[in-house]
């Protein structure tokens, strides 16, 4: 107990640091810039932003949401992400205690709120969020499975990721403007990471994402947000859909499946 509430607050404080680098990857990957150089600078006034500036959620507060050189606002989606990010990685500390995975989980949310804050502005699940993900979750769960002595998980994470991208891949073929490729791409990640936690998380995950879906759909609609017509992406459902999958999955599952989980 004591245990995990040390790596709880060491992931926290990991997480608003990554949430920070987030941001510039939600800005940038986009418009097909280097998340690398230059360094970050006041979209505004241009001033390139001081060590002292680039606290994560500790400046934006003590310059209370403005630029120190031309005062003009930075959006308050930065500390948010920084905090939603923060937050993930303890939810991820909590539910995994102190285990070889958890790396992998951070990383795997971290990538999921990226993709999802990039789907909401510019309708896109971009392949250079998604293979940098892939490229590093496979080496961080391999080196799981070598230091638990357990190998299942990553034939389960194998087979789950393979399974969710055909399903997904199916969706697409037969509703190509309902359902993006990289959306695909996106469920092969999820099938990736829930299959590692069991099989019947994947299929958990993806039910998951179109049940939120569809209520925040028909919730849009009804509060006239937005019509029927409209487009909304689907990244940010499978990403909400894999994330409750993770955290509280085994509970639902237990609920619905009873003594046989
Ligand atoms: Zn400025």
């Amino acid at each position: 107990m004591a245990v995990t509430a040390v790596v709880a607050v060491i992931s926290g404080i990991v997480g608003l640091c990554v949430g920070s680098f987030l941001n510039v990857v939600i800005h940038r990957v986009p418009l097909r810039q280097s998340v690398v150089r230059p360094r970050s600078h006041c979209p505004q006034c241009d001033t390139q932003i001081d060590d002292r500036d680039n606290i994560p959620l500790v400046s934006w507060i003590l310059l209370r949401g403005r630029c120190r050189s031309c005062h003009a606002r930075i959006p308050v989606r930065y500390p948010l992400v920084e905090l939603a990010s923060a937050a993930l990685f303890v939810a991820a500390a909590v539910r995994l205690g102190a285990s070889w995975d958890l790396p992998a989980f951070c990383v795997f949310f971290a990538s999921l709120l990226t993709v999802s804050v990039i789907d909401l502005d510019h309708f896109i699940i971009p392949n250079r969020v998604i293979y940098p993900t892939l490229v590093v979750l496979g080496p961080l769960l391999v080196l799981a499975a070598a230091l638990d002595g357990r190998w299942r998980p990553l034939i389960d994470a194998g087979l789950g990721g393979a399974a969710a991208f055909v399903a997904l891949f199916l969706v697409h073929f037969i509703s190509p403007r309902g359902m993006g490729f990289g959306d695909v791409r996106l469920a092969g990640v999820i099938g990736v990471m829930l299959g590692w936690l069991g099989l019947r998380y994947v299929p958990l995950g993806l039910f998951l994402a179109f049940l939120i879906a569809s209520v925040v759909g028909v919730g849009l609609i009804i509060t006239r947000i937005r019509s029927r017509k409209d487009a909304v992406p689907f990244g940010p459902f499978m990403a909400c859909g894999a994330v409750v999958a993770v955290l509280w999955g085994h509970a639902i599952l237990h609920l619905y499946l009873g003594s046989r989980v």
